[in-house]
């Protein structure tokens, strides 16, 4: 009888109660999880050093037998275990180490030890070495490369070990396209592997896990197919008017991306549509198009975003655009009184709000749409994927609304490739006409005072800076300037100037009158928290300042850099740190100074700190490969693609099948059962 990868477990010999917590704490619940738990890396202890060949720095495997073993007090108390051979003598030392591992050294005959070895005094010593003592000269090594897993607290490598011993050991399936051979050669590589032989077997199996991810996706697209929704055709041409209303023309990455949209709108079957484009390229304006065209038939949008900042700014926008044509937008906030929301809530029933723009107080239960069609979520990898999805079910009689979603993280190619199969993909790769460049300078905080002079300067000529911080209060724990602090010096420091305060603990009333004021210019300058990052536009504004800056990361700073240069003036942009960066710090900032190009940034962000930040998906738990690294792996997105195509277009009988199934079914993630295409 074959085993089934799917077991619990806590079936397998030797888990109890506690170790299974353990395991859980990695993420293993199942049999396959185990054996998807893979080594981070690998010490050679196939091969024993003789004892006078080790030389200081060495990291290596060795035995001899025990010819002393005291127990030293000196500076601290220490045990030292004396080991000779044929070759020479070396001593293991123990800072801490138990009555039990005392005795048991004392009483023993032989030792095999894995550690570096350095000179302590004039004796070459290893330090808290791994090791096993032995009564009897042991056995001859293993012939394979020991692991070293990913572990957590309370589970010993060694305990992994075994584990993956027992498991390797039961009769699994043979059939062919499994990785389960990969994988036991990949917990077990014999002693002359090499690692490249070792880094090709995890990308074979990197290969199946991207293909079951993308089998998945594209199973989902597929399915969206049969799913059922409003198909919105042309019709009064109210975008028309907009148009000529807006007072500039659309660039023609914006028009092309408007008709992208607007096709699949006039389907009956649900759109996704990630719509890409760098900071500034105008996403806003597309969405409105949208939101139009599904008010022409008398239908609502929802529009969602991720702070009460932008849905602010948001509802300002559609309201200027959208009132002339007689469509009413409504802001739906966590900050209404309980009668202003309750009206709220009910223009929204009613379906007299047509545009409904919101954070995700659009998800809650009481939010009943009259009649949503088109769902908008913008900067979307500020939400998970469950988020995003529970709009999908305020749709009427079992439509599902059309989604549109907005990002300014310009996503590598492949990485979209590979995690938004399932969805259609626009790209703004354009940014509207006389956008002036951002010329970024990084200030060491000492040479402040001259930022705040350029600033005056600015002032003075009528123009407006932002001066964004890291915190709103000081902080003991961090040592970084505050938005609250920098408010009283720059107050100080220009005491002539108009300057407002702008942070998250604000009531969104008082937010919003701050934002009005510095559009209207009553405001010069405005210290605010990274809450300005999305969606705020004050084209007047052409500094702007960053405290702190090695704080934050690329995209983020990337994304505020992006609230300048948005007028026809030249803009420039002070990033400002504290002294001692570290190196990722530094080269972010080099990065910052050097481009203002939202992919070069994103690749190099990608280098930096891998995909999950960049996507956002870690927070969000949206996806989380195990053995696929896509900064190591994207290059295989093609292959995998082909391939996924081909198993798909497989008829479902034949062998093909079963390779699919097992491929799902491997991959399915702990807590969702058998996947299916
Ligand atoms: P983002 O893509 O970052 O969301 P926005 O939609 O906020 O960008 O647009 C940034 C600014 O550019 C806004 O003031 C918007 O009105 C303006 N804008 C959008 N499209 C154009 C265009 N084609 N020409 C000039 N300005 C534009
Ligand atoms: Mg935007």
């Amino acid at each position: 009888m074959n085993v089934d990868p799917h077991l619990s477990i806590d079936h397998l010999k030797g888990v109890g109660p506690k170790l299974q917590q353990s395991l859980e704490r990695l993420g293993i619940y199942r049999y396959i999880d185990l054996l998807l738990h893979l080594p981070q890396r690998y010490q050679d202890r196939t091969k024993l050093t003789p004892l006078g060949h080790i030389r200081a720095g060495d990291e290596c495997f060795v035995e001899g037998r025990i010819k002393q073993c005291v127990v030293l007090f000196g500076k601290r108390r220490s045990l030292k275990v004396t080991i000779e051979d044929e070759t020479g003598e070396v001593h293991l030392r123990f800072f801490h180490f138990s009555r039990y591992q005392q005795n048991k050294l004392n009483e023993a005959h032989y030792v095999r030890a894995y550690g570096e070895f350095r000179f302590f005094g004039k004796e070459l010593s290893a330090a808290h070495p791994q090791y096993e003592s032995f009564d009897d000269p042991p056995e001859p090594p293993i012939p394979t490369l020991t692991p070293i897993y990913p572990t957590t607290q309370g589970l010993a490598q060694g305990h992994i070990r075994r584990l993956q011993n027992t498991l390797g050991a039961l009769p699994w399936s043979q059939q062919s396209g499994t990785p389960f051979d990969k994988l036991k050669f990949l917990h077990q590589p014999p002693a002359d592997t090499d690692f490249s032989t070792i880094d090709s077997a995890r990308e074979d199996i990197a290969f199946d896990e991207l293909t079951a991810f993308y089998l998945v996706m594209k199973g989902r697209a597929l399915r969206r197919q049969q799913e059922h929704a409003t198909g919105l055709p042309r019709s009064a041409g109210k975008g028309r008017v907009l148009l000529q209303n807006l007072g500039f023309h659309l660039t023609q990455a914006q028009a092309r991306v408007v008709s992208e949209v607007l096709n699949d709108l006039e389907l009956a079957v649900p759109m996704l549509r990630l719509v890409q484009g760098d900071v500034g390229s105008g996403k806003t304006v597309v969405a409105a198009f949208a939101a139009i065209r599904a008010a022409e038939q008398n239908c609502q949008t929802a529009l969602m975003a991720p702070t009460e900042l932008l849905a602010e700014q948001h509802f300002i926008n559609f309201q200027a655009w959208l009132q002339p044509l007689g469509i009413s937008t409504i802001l739906l906030t966590g900050q209404l009184s309980t009668s202003e929301q309750r009206s709220v809530l009910q223009s929204i029933e009613h379906g007299h709000a047509k545009v409904v723009i919101g954070t995700h107080a659009l998800f809650q239960q009481k939010v009943i749409f009259n009649n949503l069609v088109l769902a908008i979520i913008d900067e979307q990898h500020r939400f998970g994927v469950h988020q995003r999805m529970s709009l999908q079910h305020k749709g009427k009689d079992g439509r599902q609304p059309h989604q549109l979603i907005m990002t300014a993280t310009p996503i590598p190619r492949t990485l979209t490739m590979a995690l938004y199969a399932d969805m259609a993909v626009s790209v703004i790769d354009e940014l509207p006409k006389g956008r002036q460049p951002i010329t970024t300078h990084t200030v060491e905080e000492g040479n402040r005072g001259s930022v705040i002079d350029r600033a005056d300067v600015a002032i003075e000529s009528g123009q407006q800076v932002y001066w964004v911080c890291t915190l709103i209060d000081d902080s003991d724990e961090i040592d970084a300037v505050s938005a609250t602090h920098s408010f009283s010096a720059l107050t100080e420091s220009l005491p002539s100037r108009s300057i407002g305060l702008l942070h998250g603990r604000m009531k969104s009333q008082e937010k919003i009158a701050v934002m009005e004021q510095f559009k209207r210019g009553e405001i010069q300058l405005l210290v605010a928290t990274t809450v300005v990052e999305v969606g705020v536009d004050v084209p007047n504004a052409t500094l702007m300042v960053i405290e702190n800056a090695e704080r934050l990361g690329l995209a983020q700073l990337h994304q505020l850099r992006g609230r300048v240069g948005r007028g026809s003036k030249a803009s420039h942009c002070f990033l400002i740190f504290t002294k001692g960066l570290s190196e990722g710090a530094k080269t972010r900032l080099i990065a910052m100074r050097e481009s203002q190009d939202g992919f070069y940034l994103a690749e190099q962000d990608l280098k930096l700190r891998g995909p999950g930040d960049i996507l956002g998906t870690r927070q969000s738990g949206e996806q989380n490969f195990r053995i696929a690294d896509l900064g190591l792996h994207a290059h295989l997105m093609p292959r995998v693609i082909a391939r996924g195509d081909e198993l798909l277009a497989a008829p479902a009988a034949n062998l093909q099948h079963a390779v699919l199934n097992e491929l799902l079914n491997t991959w399915a993630p702990a807590d969702s059962g058998h996947l299916t295409v």
